[in-house]
């Protein structure tokens, strides 16, 4: 902690490594939003005192909850973007609170966070925070210009309802904004999951006015939540391979064999990069990889969703078309290969694909024979010189 704190220093920053200026600006000015934010609210509207016992229980349960979810995130191994629940207790506190003590409460989270969960890059963590304390205003402002009431004063009525779950909407949305112009994407689910810390902050809100003593339960709920967040989170990444992000040969071979097993028509594309070894040989191996996370990607955005792509080895590829015949499969195949030779690493060239196509049941009953049936029309396609795309052709006997 000691060390984490030594590199504070202005001059020492990790935002200045940024390569992209744009990218310094943007974070500095949301930064600076969120500043300024708190200084207006200050100066305009008073703190009111019974906002203090509130804001304590607010900033307890977040550091509570930090605390709490230490040992389920030491398992979280994933660097995507870190939406979390601890909106639960921000979102409250947007709700329940003066705009600069809420600021205050978001700001303490993520400092904890920082502190105790990931220990990463300081100005992504103030960035997240800013971009909550952001997102924060833009709810208080819609809230305010819709009612003159204080949540704490509401009635509870449909109309007040919709107030509320507007001005989540409005935080939701902006937050996303934020993250979005910082190219922090998200996944879907993500924005799922908080929107139910959202949804759990209103109903934390309500208890705090109404019946504090409840906050225990949301706490319970919150905590079981992130659990779930944590399998769901796991399973994904014993599934994929982290390279690509395609799903691995162990996960991808049983979601075929259980798809063959039904006994429907389907395609089987296997693709192997051509003179792989020379890229790498060329310009590193790190290099290399990037083409890999390339190629990868287009195969993925060439297919459907509920087509099988799998890394099967190295720079070896398999694709899984249920209910395609040989011809689909082959038009695909196609324009694979060619998307993949338009497809180029910035200034490292370009990189080719061959595949070979093999259909089942035409070509095999089981997984085993339509792979070993595409293996060898791959292996034809490297023969014939690459770059090109072969059906399984039974010897003529
Ligand atoms: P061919 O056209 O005959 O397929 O030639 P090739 O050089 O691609 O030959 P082969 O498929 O046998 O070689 C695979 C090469 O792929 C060897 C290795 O250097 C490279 N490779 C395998 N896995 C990885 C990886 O994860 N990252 C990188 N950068 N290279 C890999
Ligand atoms: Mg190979
Ligand atoms: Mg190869």
């Amino acid at each position: 902690m000691a060390d984490q704190i030594g590199r504070l220093g202005v001059r020492h920053w990790a935002l200045w490594q940024l390569t992209n200026r744009a990218r310094i600006g943007y974070v500095l000015v949301i930064d600076a939003l969120a500043v300024v934010g708190a200084v207006i609210a200050l100066t305009l509207i008073p703190v009111p005192s019974a906002n203090l016992l509130p804001f304590a229980l607010l900033t307890s349960c977040a550091l509570v909850y930090v605390e709490l979810s230490r040992p389920i995130e030491r398992l979280r191994m994933t660097r995507r973007p870190f939406i979390d629940l601890n909106s639960v207790w921000m979102f409250g506190a947007i709700l329940l609170l003066h705009p600069a003590l809420a600021a205050l409460v978001i700001t303490v989270s993520y400092l904890a966070q920082w502190l105790r969960v990931r220990p990463g890059r300081l100005y992504r963590k103030a960035f997240s925070a800013s971009a909550t304390i952001v997102a924060g205003y833009a709810a208080n402002t819609a809230f305010a210009v819709l009612s003159d009431a204080k949540f704490q004063d509401l009635p509870r009525d449909i109309a007040s309802f919709g107030l509320v779950v507007g001005a989540g909407l409005v935080f939701l949305i902006f937050k996303w904004a934020v993250f979005y112009f910082a190219d922090a994407i998200a996944t879907p689910g993500d924005y799922a999951l908080e929107a139910s810390a959202i949804a759990l902050g209103i109903m934390l809100a309500w208890a705090l006015v109404d019946w504090p003593i409840v906050l225990l339960l949301i706490i319970g709920i919150t905590l079981v939540l992130h659990r779930g967040v944590l399998i769901r989170q796991l399973r994904d990444q014993a599934r994929t391979d982290p390279k690509t992000g395609l799903l691995n040969s162990a996960s991808w071979s049983n979601d075929a064999e259980t798809q063959l097993a039904r006994g429907e028509n389907a395609a089987l594309l296997m693709l192997d990069l051509d003179n792989f070894k020379s890229i790498n040989d060329r310009y590193g191996h790190l290099v290399g990889d990037k083409h890999l996370k390339g190629v990868a990607d287009v195969l993925r955005s060439e297919v459907r969703a509920t087509d099988m792509v799998g890394r099967f080895g190295g720079e070896e590829f398999v694709i899984l078309l249920p209910g395609a015949s040989q011809e689909d499969a082959m038009a695909i195949a196609e324009r694979i290969r060619r998307r993949v030779e338009g497809f180029a690493v910035e200034g490292l060239g370009m990189v080719t694909v061959s595949v070979g196509v093999a259909a089942h049941p035409d070509h095999g009953t089981t997984l085993e024979e339509v792979m070993n049936a595409a293996d060898l029309a791959l292996l034809a396609a490297k023969t014939a010189g690459r770059n090109r795309t072969l059906l399984f052709a039974a010897p003529s006997t």
